[in-house]
């Protein structure tokens, strides 16, 4: 390893596994959740928020800055849809903690980035005891309202940009907001528009030649 610190590293390294991998509170959500869940998501435990979001600032310097801002939060738990593993919503576990001003600031930017990104968030208040069929149905209602509801891939979506002009700029990106680069596909090297963030970001729109 090029002489570095691992040289002089003990046999023994100083870790251990955690007892507390999920909370007595979380652990006690989690069986519910299970139940409420089935098999339609996959439910993640303690994800950060670097994996779910990415930024998208006007220059390097922003992004890196919006980046940092989320990069040591997590949320409690992700639902991801089991063939594409795609976010579908989340869910915070709220607890006497929350009632503290620096959990209230940190939720409140919490809600902002998850709003703003379009993912559905769900708080439920910790409980000694909790309802499925409550559970379910909160989260039901969530998904119901989200944008990504019927994030599949349709001929036609919704937010799919709009072919450029033919000798003009190319199109902007509809989720990042920043102008989309020709590519080439790989499979019969027909060009299009890709967005820039790719792979996090994978709009596509058709180029007019
Ligand atoms: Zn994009």
């Amino acid at each position: 390893m090029f002489g570095s610190q691992e040289d002089h590293l003990p046999d023994r390294l100083p870790y251990r596994i955690r007892d507390d991998f999920l909370s007595r509170a979380e652990l006690s959500f989690y069986g519910v959740l299970r139940l409420a869940v089935g098999n339609r998501w996959v439910i993640c435990p303690k994800v950060s928020m670097g994996d779910i979001f990415f930024a998208v600032g006007s220059n390097r310097q922003e992004t890196t800055s919006w980046r940092n801002r989320i990069a040591s939060k997590h949320v409690d738990f992700l639902l991801c849809d089991p063939q594409t593993m795609r976010p579908m919503l989340a869910i915070e576990l709220d607890d006497q903690s929350h009632e503290r001003k620096d959990r209230q600031q940190r939720d409140s930017l919490q809600d902002q980035v998850f709003r703003s990104a379009g993912l559905p968030l769900v708080r439920i208040r910790a409980r000694a005891q909790y309802s499925v069929e409550e559970i379910a149905s909160a989260l039901q209602h969530a998904v119901a309202r989200s944008p990504h509801k019927t994030e599949v891939p349709s001929p036609r979506p919704a937010n799919q940009p709009k072919p450029a002009p033919k000798r003009g700029a190319p199109p902007l990106c509809p989720k990042c907001g920043t102008p989309m680069v020709v590519r080439q596909s790989r499979q019969d090297g027909s060009r299009f528009y890709g967005c820039p963030n790719y792979p996090r970001c994978r709009q596509t729109a058709p180029l007019t030649e």
